[in-house]
C-alpha cells in the first residue's frame, strides 16, 4: 500500500451518521478517506507513511460541517480588497467544508439577459459590493472559478430572485408565460447542478406569489428528485398557518420540504413550537419527507426593510426610499406597524423596536449595536423616523437584529430529530453582523452537547453532517466512511466553544484544531493555512 497524503491519528471517530464513536485513524488520498483500525498505522511505518500527521489524541474526528442555511453568495466573489476574505474565513474556521446558500428566495441567479443589469446594481447594495448577477447555475459557478476559496459552495435557486428576474419587482401575479419561463429556467439551473429551489415568502418579491405559483415551481424540483426549501410565509403569530401552506405546495407539487430557520418568533408565537413540531412529527409518521433546520439563537438577523409593511418595498430599493422621504407614507407606515396588514408578518408590531438593534450600517457606524428605541429616544424622535431617515441615508440597506425568541423554543427545535444546523449567516462587509457566521457549529457542540446535554455528541455531529448532506444530495459527503470525500474536521470535545459576540461577532471558535476540504489542510491548530480547495458543488 502507498502512503496517505494525510493521515489523522488516534482520534476518535465520529462518522456522521449519528452511530456511536469510535477509535480509529483516518487516512487520505487524492481527496478521499480510507478508515483504519487504531494502531493500523504505526508510527514511522512504511506501508502506511504519511506526506503529513495531524495527532487527533483526546479529539473528535467528524465530517466537515455542513452549514445548510447561509446567506454567502457573494461573499467570495467580493475578494480580499472587498473585505471578504475576512468573512469567508470565519466560516471555515468554524468547521463548515460546505456551505449551502442561495436560501430565503435570494440569490445571485437566474435572470432574462435583458434583466441582469438593474440585478447587477440590486446585488451591489444587498451584498455590500460588486458581486455580479448571472444568467443561471452556471455562469454563478464559473464567476467562482476566478477566485479560489477554502471550502465549498452548494446553492439554491431563490424563487424571489427568479421572480425579479423574469417579471422585475412587480406586485402581482406572474402571467401564465412569465411562470413557464421561470419554470425554465429553474429547470435548466437544476439540471446544471443547483441544489433546489427556495422561497422568502415574507420579502418582496416572493412575497408577491400566491400558494399556486409556488406550486408550479416546486414541482420543478419535485421533478428533479430536489427539496422545496422554504422561509415560512410567517414566522410569527401565524406560522401555523404558514406552515401549512407549506405543506400544501410539498403536496401538490410532490417535492421534499424543507422548513428553513424554524422559529416560532414575537411574543404571540412564543412557545408554539409545541404545536409546530409535533405536527411536523405526525406528517413525518404519515409519510412526508418533511425536514428543517434551525441556528442555535434566540435573535434572528434581517434586513430593516423587512420591518416595514410589504407595499414600502414594492419596486425595489429604489423605490423604497422615496416613499421613506414622504411624510405621509410615513404615517400610512406607521398606522400599518401599529395596526398590522392581513397576511402580513409586523415583527415590530410583534415585538416593538426595542427589541431591533442595528447590525450594519456602513455610513452611521456609531448606531451599529444600538436598538432603533433607544436611538429615537437619544435623539427623542419617533423610532420609525429613526428607522426611516437611517433607510434613506444608506440606500435602503441596513441589516438589522431582532431578539425576538424564546430559549425554550430553539431548544425545542434544536432537539427534534430531523432539525439539521444552518447558520443563516449573512456575512457582508462591516458592521456587527449576527455572530451566527462564526459561532453556529461550536456553540450547538459547547453549549447544548457538553453545557446543557442537550444532545448527544454524535447526534448533534450527525445534525451537521451526515442528515444534512442526504437533505441536500451531497453524495460522498456528510459521512467518514472508505471512499467519501476527505472533507473532515477535527474538534476537542472538552473545550469546543463559540467566542463570537454580538460586540464582536467574527471572533473565531475554541476547540477547532484542524480542518480538511478535498485531502487539503484549511486550518491547523486554530489558523487557516491559506489552502484554497473549495469548489462550487453542481448537485
Ligand atoms: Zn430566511
Amino acid at each position: 500500500m502507498s502512503g496517505f497524503d494525510l493521515l489523522i491519528r488516534s482520534g476518535l471517530l465520529v462518522d456522521g451518521t449519528g452511530r456511536p464513536g469510535r477509535p480509529a485513524d483516518v487516512g487520505v488520498t487524492a481527496g478521499r478517506v480510507t478508515v483504519l483500525a487504531p494502531g493500523e498505522a504505526p508510527a514511522g511505518s512504511a506501508a502506511h507513511s504519511a506526506a503529513e500527521v495531524v495527532d487527533a489524541r483526546g479529539q473528535v474526528v467528524s465530517p466537515g460541517f455542513v452549514d445548510v442555511h447561509t446567506h454567502s453568495d457573494g461573499v467570495t466573489l467580493l475578494g480580499a480588497e472587498g473585505g471578504g476574505s475576512a468573512l469567508v474565513r470565519a466560516s471555515v474556521l468554524q468547521g463548515v467544508t460546505t456551505e449551502i446558500c442561495g436560501n430565503c428566495g435570494s440569490g445571485l441567479f437566474p435572470a432574462l439577459p435583458e434583466r441582469l443589469p438593474a440585478m447587477r446594481a440590486e446585488t451591489r447594495i444587498t451584498f455590500g459590493g460588486d458581486v455580479g448577477a448571472y444568467a443561471n447555475f452556471a455562469s454563478f459557478a464559473a464567476a467562482h472559478a476566478g477566485v479560489p476559496r477554502a471550502n465549498h459552495l452548494a446553492s439554491l435557486v431563490g424563487h424571489g430572485t427568479l421572480r425579479a428576474g423574469v417579471l422585475g419587482p412587480v406586485d402581482r401575479p406572474a402571467r401564465p408565460g412569465e411562470l413557464r419561463t421561470m419554470c425554465a429556467l429553474l429547470d435548466a439551473c437544476l439540471a446544471q447542478g443547483a441544489a433546489g429551489l427556495s422561497t422568502g415568502l415574507i420579502y418582496t418579491p416572493g412575497s408577491y406569489a400566491g400558494t399556486d405559483e409556488v406550486v408550479a415551481l416546486a414541482a420543478v424540483a419535485a421533478r428533479h428528485g430536489k427539496p422545496y426549501v422554504t422561509h415560512l410565509r410567517d414566522e410569527m403569530s401565524r406560522v401555523e398557518e404558514a406552515l401549512e401552506e407549506a405543506v400544501e405546495i410539498s403536496r401538490r407539487s410532490g417535492a421534499a420540504l424543507h422548513v428553513s430557520h424554524h422559529k416560532t418568533a414575537g411574543r404571540y408565537a412564543w412557545g408554539r413550537t409545541e404545536r409546530t413540531l409535533p405536527r411536523i412529527a405526525a406528517l413525518r409518521a404519515e409519510g412526508m419527507d418533511v425536514t428543517c433546520d434551525v441556528y442555535p439563537y434566540t435573535a434572528g438577523s434581517t434586513a430593516l426593510s423587512a420591518m416595514l409593511p410589504p407595499w414600502a418595498n414594492d419596486g425595489g430599493l429604489g423605490a423604497l426610499t422615496a416613499r421613506l422621504g414622504d411624510p405621509a407614507q410615513r404615517d400610512r407606515m406607521r398606522r400599518a406597524i401599529a395596526e398590522g396588514v392581513p397576511g402580513w408578518e409586523n415583527t415590530v408590531g410583534n415585538g416593538g423596536w426595542d427589541r431591533i438593534s442595528v447590525a450594519c450600517a456602513p455610513r452611521h457606524p456609531q448606531t451599529e449595536g444600538r436598538t432603533i428605541a433607544d436611538l429615537a429616544a437619544s435623539a427623542g424622535a419617533d423610532p420609525l423616523d429613526v428607522a426611516a431617515d437611517l433607510l434613506v441615508a444608506e440606500a435602503g440597506e441596513v441589516t438589522i437584529i431582532s431578539h425576538s425568541m424564546v430559549e425554550e423554543d430553539v431548544r425545542r427545535v434544536l432537539a427534534a430529530p430531523y432539525a439539521m444546523i444552518g447558520s443563516d449567516g449573512v456575512p457582508k462587509p462591516g458592521g456587527r453582523p449576527h455572530p451566527r457566521w462564526a459561532g453556529t457549529f461550536p456553540r450547538v457542540l459547547g453549549r447544548y452537547v457538553r453545557e446543557l446535554g442537550l444532545l448527544r455528541l454524535e447526534e448533534a455531529v450527525h445534525k451537521m453532517t451526515g442528515m444534512a448532506a442526504a437533505r441536500f444530495g451531497l453524495t460522498g459527503r456528510g459521512v467518514i466512511r472508505d471512499g467519501a470525500h476527505a472533507d473532515l474536521v477535527v474538534f476537542d470535545p472538552a473545550t469546543v466553544a463559540d467566542r463570537a459576540t454580538f460586540t464582536d461577532p467574527l471572533l473565531p471558535p475554541a476547540g477547532i484544531g484542524a480542518v480538511v476540504v478535498a485531502g487539503a489542510v484549511v486550518v491547523r491548530d486554530g489558523e487557516e493555512t491559506g489552502a484554497r480547495p473549495g469548489k462550487v458543488l453542481a448537485l
